[in-house]
């Protein structure tokens, strides 16, 4: 019955201080959004409490009748927010769907072709000491040195060497679309799964704002916190009812024992709110504001800092800056964003070379600050300041510059409050 304020104010305050950060500052890193409160709320409830190992209708505990009811209707709607014919709702995270995907479809040993990890792959596609790695033999794929992208023609030879048993089309920083027909086509040619990763840009997907690869993939997974603003976790989707088959026992008891019917429920909500017009309204904000950022970090200013937008743009929710020709590293344009409280990460670019902990470039996300409110306007003045930055870190004696842009980010943040009815700023 005691509340935690009282009964672990350590943990406590830092739970303030951290709604506190996220409400003064502004938050760009692409993976992450602020997810509604009545997610928060599902996630916090007793439903935590709630044993139910197997699917709705087949448990191996008493006591299911409700969440049973709440993990049916998270299927039914994530179903019909991507025209998909079978969802499994349960991966605890993106790469625990990721790891049962595999586990599901092929056997260790078996090849896989994924992004590389430098070129904007995820760990789960075939990073080395990941479990995908270490169980599979990958093959990596990768971007073309002159432009940035995957070249499809240079894919289908690879596939047609290696005939890998699966290929994985998806990324964690790339700004432009993967032309996923064509990579069916190549998987056909070769005999291969195609396994479709969204978790990027899965809020895109569910609005028409980028292409689906349900129609075409044999299955799909995503994380269910980046764009498309739920709580964290993961979903695993198919049209095919044997790979579902297989995906639900590899899931369960495969990789996981309780689902978390907590998560579960929060995950129900953000689909309930996914289909709304709300949110494909904001989806276009979070479109433009990433155009809207790519234009003015391509402008003359910038650019005579060395500092340019890799492939000169970007087709979905985020921008990768590229430093290789720069004074400035990652890092360093990381801290230099932390002190005027803007957050995003630092991010090895294809042919990066500097270290990985120090990288040459940015990944700058724009899908929090559109569920914070922000309009085109908005994201003008906050381009501005990540331009104006960026420079200024090139710049010696520019602490006052860093002040006074950090003044016109609290100005924004103040102008779009952030969770008014939770409390803290400046408590
Ligand atoms: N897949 C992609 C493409 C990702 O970018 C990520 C997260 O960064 C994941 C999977 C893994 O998700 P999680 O962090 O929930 O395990």
């Amino acid at each position: 019955t005691e509340s935690i304020a009282t009964l672990d104010p350590e943990i406590a305050q830092r739970i303030d201080a951290e709604l506190a950060r996220q409400q003064r500052g502004l938050e760009m890193i692409a993976s992450e959004n602020h997810t509604a409160v009545a997610v928060m709320q599902a996630q916090g409830s007793v439903v935590t409490n709630k044993y139910a190992e197997g699917y709705p209708g087949r448990r191996y505990y008493g006591g299911c009748e409700e969440v049973d009811v709440i993990e049916t209707l998270a299927i039914e709607r994530v179903k019909a927010l991507f025209g998909a014919g079978f969802a499994n709702v349960q991966p605890h995270s993106g790469a625990q769907a990721n790891a049962s995907v595999m586990h599901a479809l092929i056997r260790p040993g078996d090849t896989i072709m994924g992004l590389n990890l430098a070129h904007g792959g995820h760990l789960t596609h075939g990073m080395k000491i990941n479990f995908s790695g270490r169980l599979y033999n990958i093959v990596p794929y990768g971007v073309e040195e002159d432009t940035l992208v995957v070249d499809m023609d240079k894919v289908e030879a690879l596939a047609i060497e290696h005939q890998p048993k699966m290929i994985v089309a998806g990324w964690s920083a790339y700004p432009r679309q993967l032309d996923f027909e064509r990579f069916r086509a190549i998987a056909d040619k070769v005999g291969a799964y195609l396994f479709v990763d969204m978790a990027h840009f899965a809020g895109l997907v569910a609005v028409g704002l980028h292409p689906s690869p349900v129609p075409h993939a044999h299955v799909v997974s995503s994380t269910t916190h980046k764009t498309l603003a739920g709580p964290r976790g993961g979903i695993i989707l198919t049209n095919d009812a044997d790979i579902a088959k297989k995906i639900n026992s590899a899931v369960f008891p495969g990789q996981q024992g309780g689902p978390l019917e907590h998560v579960i429920a929060g995950k129900a909500v953000a689909f309930k709110i996914a289909a709304t017009e709300e949110f494909k309204e904001r989806q276009e904000r979070t479109l433009a504001g990433a155009h809207i950022l790519a234009e003015r970090l391509n402008a003359p200013d910038v650019a005579a800092a060395g500092i340019s937008v890799l492939t000169g743009g970007t087709d979905v929710h985020l921008v990768l800056v590229d430093l290789r020709h720069s004074e400035l590293d990652g890092q360093q344009g990381e801290d230099l964003l932390a002190k005027v409280e803007i957050t995003v990460n630092r991010n090895a670019v294809p042919f990066d070379p500097r270290p990985p902990m120090v990288t040459s470039g940015l990944r700058i996300g724009t899908p929090a600050l559109a569920t914070r409110g922000f309009s085109e306007a908005a994201f003008v003045e906050v381009a501005d300041i990540i331009a104006e930055t960026l420079i200024a870190g090139t710049q010696e004696n520019n602490e006052a510059t860093l002040a006074a842009l950090k003044d016109r980010v609290h100005a924004l943040a103040n102008a779009h409050p952030l969770y008014p009815n939770l409390a803290p700023i400046g408590a």
